[in-house]
């Protein structure tokens, strides 16, 4: 087991910190993962109808980091890919993130430039003293109607409440845009992996310092044989200090149900349609052979369902996760040799370029020589 550096998690963190070590600083690295494969929740693999699909949800990359980009193309050729998303709404496919045709389509107007959608918005918009929550934001943003129809029971069924319990930030993430951009993201550079991303990962970790072990989780490791390592965690932070008895972060976990059509061409227009009423369980159903062009005579699908038990994907920003995150980071910091790094060490919700980044950066910061 002996190694300089224990890496806990083959996520993009880990990965990222792992290779830093090995290949900037020439240290010997261990890196660990209780899954029997690397690439966290990235991981991809071809399916039984020859399809690429994500097993724990679709991942879209893009940045504008100039810095990310030029990582990620050490490892992997790039393929341009401008992601769209439609919902289903009032019975129509309806663009995401919200740009004038779906103002048009939803509030019965004709807007057809760019001063009429803001004219419109300005006159919909709430205009509250402060944005302290999600609703606030949101509706700030776009007005009641389009919060009711696109965001307030889409989140629900994401985060398991409602934007009022939510932290801004949550209603943030998505643009409004006021042309007929129908593009989920502006990012200057929006590529996928030409060869997938559990590609990424193994040429990440391909280095004669790495040694990688799968199926070992952290926690059976004989604290004995790693004595000498310094520790780089990159899981939930409260299962790093659960004997300490504070309570629980809250995580939302996804359920996904895999549905093979055979002999279908599509099931659906995109690669993602998302569901944003109450009346399915589901938030959104992503058709991979899209992704990419992929071709096979069948279709996959899979409806994404969030759920509150299972693996942690989302950290839930509201008041009493922060403060409990807070009280978890003060443990954290007065532990020695060891650094917590990534989405779940720092419960953060990174798109993939952020916890990249901020790998990249901690190592600035924390091993500069
Ligand atoms: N959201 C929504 N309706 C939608 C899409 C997004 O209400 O049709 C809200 C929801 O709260 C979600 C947040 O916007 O959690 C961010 O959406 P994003 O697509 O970035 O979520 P992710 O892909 O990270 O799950």
């Amino acid at each position: 087991m002996s190694a300089d550096y224990l890496v806990v998690g083959c996520g993009l963190s880990g990965a990222v910190m792992a290779r830093f070590m090995a290949e900037e600083r020439n240290k010997k690295v261990l890196i660990v993962d209780k899954r029997d494969h690397v690439g966290g929740n990235c991981y991809d693999y071809i399916d039984e109808n020859g399809i690429r699909i994500n097993k724990y949800g679709a991942h879209l990359f893009h940045t504008n980091s100039e810095r990310v980009w030029k990582y990620v193309n050490r490892f992997s050729s790039w393929t341009r890919w401008e992601h769209k998303v439609l919902g289903v709404i009032d019975g129509q496919y309806i663009p995401l993130p919200p740009n004038i045709t779906t103002i048009n389509m939803l509030c019965g107007q004709h807007l057809t430039n760019q001063q009429e959608v803001d004219d419109w918005l300005s006159r919909n918009q709430l205009k509250h003293k402060h944005i302290d929550n999600g609703y606030q934001m949101a509706t700030s943003r776009v007005g009641v109607t389009l919060y009711e129809k696109i965001f307030k029971h889409y989140t629900f069924k994401q985060w398991g409440r409602y934007p009022e319990e939510l932290d801004a930030s949550v209603l943030a993430r998505i643009p409004v845009r006021n042309n007929f951009d129908d593009r989920y993201f502006s990012d200057k550079y929006q590529a996928l992996p030409s060869e997938g991303y559990t590609k990424v990962f193994e040429n990440i970790l391909e280095h004669e310092n790495i040694t990688v072990r799968l199926s070992c989780d952290y926690f059976d490791i004989d604290p004995s044989t790693v004595s000498n390592s310094t520790i780089i965690f990159s899981g939930p932070i409260d299962d790093f200090f659960t004997n300490v008895g504070y309570p629980k972060l809250e995580y939302r976990s996804v359920n996904f149900e895999i549905k093979r059509l055979k002999n279908t061409k599509f099931f659906q227009p995109c690669a993602t349609v998302n569901y944003p009423g109450p009346e399915t369980p589901f938030t959104r159903i992503i058709e991979y052979k899209h992704f990419l062009n992929q071709e096979s005579p069948h279709t996959t699908i899979i409806s994404e369902t969030t759920c509150s038990d299972g693996d942690p994907y989302y950290p839930v920003p509201n008041k009493r996760n922060m403060e409990l995150y807070e009280q978890y980071r003060a443990l954290a910091e007065k532990e020695r040799n060891i650094h917590f790094v990534g989405r779940l060490a720092s419960y953060k919700y990174f798109n993939m370029d952020q916890a990249i980044l901020n790998a990249l950066e901690y190592c600035d910061s924390n091993f500069s020589i």
